[in-house]
């Protein structure tokens, strides 16, 4: 006997979408994912920042994060494609010196 079973007409609670035994403080109204308070102050809590979010303009996590989101975008364009390894490629001929036979 713990309470009433048609009391709750709502969608149940659901933890954090990364962390589910902690309780959600925010949700994403676009994909409708709970996320905890450390989710929103690390910025992990907006599913597509980059994508148009219709729900952006009332969006808790936007509002907390989207200085920090800006700022990543902006650090991720002005950083270019990610650095990759510089290594020559190995089928290059490297020794084509004049090798005499012995
Ligand atoms: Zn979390």
């Amino acid at each position: 006997m713990r309470d009433h079973p048609s009391s709750r007409d709502q969608a149940q609670f659901t933890g954090c979408r990364f962390h589910p035994e902690r309780p959600a403080v925010a949700r994403c109204n676009k994909y409708e994912y709970h996320y905890c308070q450390d989710c929103i102050e690390a910025c992990d809590a907006c599913t597509d920042p980059g994508l148009y979010c219709q729900h952006r303009t009332q969006c808790f996590i936007w509002e907390v994060c989207r200085g920090e989101i800006k700022r990543r975008r902006r650090e991720a364009a002005c950083a270019g494609p990610p650095p990759g390894k510089s290594e020559p490629p190995t089928d290059s001929p490297a020794h084509s010196g004049p090798e005499s036979s012995h």
